[in-house]
């Protein structure tokens, strides 16, 4: 039996499968392959805690009124190439670990599939950098980041606004305290299809003959901060970008692969769920003149306490202007992206060979 009664009410976050007492939901992949809460009846037994705990039935778009903005690049060059925007996270990420605490964020593993994992040592942080545009699976992750709590260690958790709910959603339910806890969530665009991401790559590795080797969404070159860069075992490259008819980032932008429920995504506004969020300053060329390079500019909205806190330990590492919300304004952060004109043809023709 499926959860939810229809594929746009349900974000993917997972916070029903970590929670449920009888272990009866499992994440499953549709056809489009996204995952969804399946429910094994044999098990279940009608406790009721999924629904009251999915973070897309109960959520609350909270008016956040301490709200601060800010143009943000990070002083070293090296962090900021490796980076998709103006390199904050990394710098978010190292403060949490330097406290001898841990990093949750998305990353490729073995088979070029992106998932959540946990991170100790700052070696290990180029697997979080970048922005990987497939959706993530989040595994055990918030059952991690509880059992970490519960160690007293600092955490940070970076990921979509739908997961930051839904770890939050589920530390409150096992009342797990929060205390040491930071989070980041991006600026969402929406989720493309992981399985669309892996026929991608099968073709590609067809054309080249070889396997691929590493992926780089946001490979910074000529002016231009969104090139797909693709390196294979055989020592080629796959280069190109959006406006050179990239196959898989043409769909993405296009709004034809994303999750259904992104297309109704209650995150996309001001009233962040993360302590920090983080975004590209889209269009900053406009807005603030003098302050783009060409090399990426992250957008930083300050949104808590902690927020503040963390802005304040690391703002010397930048160079930075404080702007607002009138300044930085995407489609994103006022509406979720509509369905592209070629979603349902792509589909269909997608499904039916
Ligand atoms: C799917 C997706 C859509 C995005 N859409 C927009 C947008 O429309 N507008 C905008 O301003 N910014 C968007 N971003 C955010 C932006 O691309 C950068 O991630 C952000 O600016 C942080 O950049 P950084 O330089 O600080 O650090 P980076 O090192 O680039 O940030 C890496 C962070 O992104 C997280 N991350 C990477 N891939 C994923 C994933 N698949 N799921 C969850 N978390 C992930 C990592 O865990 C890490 O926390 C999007 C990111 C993703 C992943």
């Amino acid at each position: 039996m499926v959860l939810v009664d229809e594929e746009y009410n349900c974000a993917g976050c997972g916070c029903c499968e970590s929670l449920c007492p009888a272990s009866a939901i499992k994440m499953k992949e549709n056809e489009k392959g996204f995952l969804y809460p399946v429910i094994n009846e044999k098990y279940c037994t009608n406790c009721g805690i999924c629904k009251k705990n999915c973070p897309n039935i109960m959520h609350i778009n909270e008016e956040n009124n301490e709200l601060k903005i800010y143009a943000m690049k990070n002083f070293d060059e090296s962090i900021r190439e490796s980076s998709s925007s103006g390199g904050f996270f990394y710098n978010y990420a190292k403060l949490v670990l330097d406290l001898g605490g841990t990093v949750y964020g998305a990353a490729f593993n073995f088979f070029n599939e992106v998932e959540h994992i946990r991170i100790t040592e700052l070696d290990d942080l180029k697997k979080l950098q970048g922005s990987k545009y497939v959706q993530s699976k989040i595994n055990n992750s918030y059952i991690d980041v509880k059992k970490d709590l519960e160690s007293d260690r600092f955490v940070l958790f970076s990921g979509t606004p739908c997961q930051v709910e839904g770890l939050k959603f589920f530390l409150n339910k096992k009342k797990t305290s929060m205390e040491k806890l930071y989070t980041c969530d991006i600026i969402c665009h929406g989720v493309p299809s992981p399985k669309i991401f892996n026929d991608y790559l099968s073709e590609l590795e067809k054309q080249y003959d070889s396997k691929v080797k590493c992926i780089n969404f946001r490979h910074k070159e000529n002016d231009y901060t969104q090139n797909i860069k693709i390196t294979f075992e055989n020592g080629e490259t796959y280069l190109s970008n959006y406006f050179k008819d990239d196959k898989f980032y043409k769909l993405f932008l296009d709004n034809v692969i994303l999750r259904d429920s992104c297309y109704e995504c209650k995150y996309a506004n001001f009233n962040r769920v993360g302590d920090i969020s983080l975004g590209d300053f889209w269009g900053i060329e406009k807005s603030i003149h003098n302050f783009d390079d060409k090399k990426g500019v992250s957008l930083v909205l300050v949104n808590t306490q902690k927020g503040k806190d963390v802005f304040k330990k690391l703002k010397d590492d930048f160079d930075y202007i404080e702007t607002n919300k009138e300044n930085c304004i995407q489609d994103n952060l006022v509406h979720p992206q509509s369905k592209g004109s070629d979603y349902e043809s792509f589909w269909k023709e997608y499904l039916n060979n």
